[in-house]
C-alpha cells in the first residue's frame, strides 16, 4: 500500500459491534475479565492499552516504515521518554547547536541530574559531528529541519556516524513528518514526533510518538515500559484526533509546501525583506541536500529577516491579519512568530533579531501573500 492509502487503513476498520467506519472513542479506564479471569479481548486498564491509542500507534508505525509506536501525552513527554530508554548515567549526548527549545531544556535542566552529559555541534557539518563525539556518546540527536534556520541535516550521514562509534542516532521528525522524511529507511534507531503539530494538524490537540523498527526492539520496549509505568499517556479522545490527523496527513503536508513555496518566492522579491530562509528556495545552501532528502519539498515553514530590525519585524507580525501572531506550527490556521522575544525560544542559539517565522497554513497562497505585502508594506513604506 501507498503512504496514503495506509493513512486511511492502516491499524483501523469498520467498527465489529456497530458498523460505526469512523472509529469509536472508547473512555472506559477498566475492561471486563471473562469468567476464567482472562483478558482475551486484550484491554486491562486504559494506561496500559487503549483501543483508540493502538489504532494511533498502529498506522503510525506503517506510516513511518517502522514495527512499534509508543504515543504519549504531549511531544516533550515522548522526547524524554526515548533519551532515558536510550542513556544510562556517564553517557553523552550530543545535540544539534539549534535543537527545539524543550529538548536542550531537558538535557540542560534535568538529564544532568541523572549524571547525562551533552554537546552541542552544527549537525549539518558531519566532520564537526565526528570531532564532538566522545567515548561516551551514546545518542546522537537530530532534526530536520532545524528551528528557526531551516537548515537541512543529512540524516544517513548522522547514522552512519553514530553507528560507527557505537552509538544510536534519534531523529526529531516533526518539520517533515513522514510524508516528506521516513528517518528509519535512512538508517535512524529511532524516530520522535510532536504530533501536536502537523500529524495533529488542526492546533487542538497536544500528542509525541516515538517509533522504532524491528531491529530495535530493546529501545521501544523500554519506552513502552516508560509509558505504561509513568503515565504521560494521551487520552482517549487526544488518541482520535491524532489518528484523524493522519488520514488527510500527505494532502495537508504537500498543500503546506505548495502555499510556502509561494510565500517564500513573493518574499525572496520584496524590498522590505532582507533574508529568506526556506529550502524549496533555489538560492538556499542546501537546496540539493532538501531536494533529495525531502522528496523536492522545503517543507511548510519559512523564516525571513525584515529590513529595519527587530522593531520592524515585530510590527510585521503585528500587522498581519491572516497569520496569527502566535507560536507552534503546523495547524490550518497560518502563524507568524518573532521568536527572539517568544517566551519559549529564550534558551535557543542561532535567533536572529530581525527574524519572524511563519507556518503556513492552508489558506489560499494568494490570500497569505496579499496579508504580508500589506504588513510589509505598512510598516517599510
Ligand atoms: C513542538 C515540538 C516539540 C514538543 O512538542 P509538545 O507537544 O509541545 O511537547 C518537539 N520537537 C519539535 C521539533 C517541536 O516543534
Amino acid at each position: 500500500m501507498r503512504f496514503e492509502t495506509m493513512a486511511v487503513h492502516a491499524g483501523h476498520a469498520s467498527d465489529a459491534a456497530t458498523g460505526a467506519v469512523a472509529k469509536p472513542i472508547t473512555l472506559a479506564v477498566t475492561f471486563a475479565r471473562d469468567a476464567d479471569g482472562e483478558y482475551t479481548r486484550g484491554y486491562h486498564y486504559s494506561s496500559k492499552g487503549n483501543p483508540n491509542r493502538d489504532t494511533l500507534e498502529l498506522c503510525f508505525a506503517a506510516l513511518e516504515g517502522g514495527e512499534t509506536a509508543v504515543a504519549f501525552a504531549s511531544g516533550c513527554a515522548a522526547i524524554a521518554a526515548a533519551l532515558r530508554a536510550a542513556l544510562r548515567p556517564g553517557d553523552h549526548v550530543l545535540a544539534p547547536d539549534d535543537v527545539f527549545q524543550g529538548t536542550i531544556r531537558l538535557l540542560r535542566q534535568v538529564l544532568p541530574k541523572w549524571g547525562i552529559g551533552f554537546d552541542v555541534v552544527d549537525m549539518t557539518d558531519a566532520g564537526a559531528v565526528r570531532d564532538a563525539m566522545r567515548r561516551e556518546t551514546r545518542v546522537l540527536w537530530t532534526e530536520t529541519l532545524s528551528n528557526p534556520l531551516l537548515k537541512v541535516t543529512d540524516i544517513g550521514r548522522i547514522a552512519e556516524i553514530a553507528h560507527a562509534r557505537g552509538a544510536l542516532c534519534i531523529v526529531d521528525n516533526t518539520f517533515v513528518t513522514p510524508v516528506f522524511q521516513r528517518p528509519l529507511d535512512l538508517g535512524a534507531d529511532l524516530a520522535v514526533h510532536a504530533t501536536t503539530k502537523y500529524v495533529g494538524g488542526h492546533g487542538d490537540v497536544l500528542g509525541g510518538i516515538a517509533v522504532a523498527p524491528a531491529r530495535n526492539a530493546a529501545l521501544i520496549g523500554q519506552i513502552r515500559e516508560i509509558q505504561s509505568l509513568e503515565g504521560a499517556v494521551p487520552s482517549p479522545f487526544d488518541c482520535w484526533l491524532v489518528h484523524r490527523g493522519l488520514k488527510t496527513l500527505a494532502w495537508r503536508m504537500h498543500g503546506h509546501a505548495k502555499n510556502a513555496l509561494q510565500v517564500a518566492r513573493f518574499l525572496e522579491s520584496h524590498p522590505g525583506v532582507a533574508a529568506v530562509h526556506y529550502p524549496g528556495l533555489e538560492r538556499h545552501p542546501q537546496h540539493a541536500l532538501a531536494k533529495r532528502l525531502l522528496g523536492g519539498a522545503g517543507g511548510g515553514i519559512v523564516s525571513f529577516q525584515v529590513k529595519g530590525g527587530k522593531a520592524a519585524a515585530v510590527a510585521v507580525a503585528a500587522r498581519t491579519k491572516l497569520f496569527t501572531n502566535a507560536t507552534s506550527f503546523g495547524e490550518a490556521e497560518s502563524l507568524i512568530q518573532h521568536q527572539a522575544s517568544s517566551p519559549t525560544h529564550g534558551t535557543n542559539t542561532g535567533l536572529v533579531e530581525d527574524l519572524l517565522r511563519l507556518s503556513v497554513g492552508l489558506e489560499h497562497a494568494d490570500d497569505l501573500v496579499a496579508d504580508l505585502d500589506q504588513a510589509l508594506v505598512g510598516v517599510s513604506g
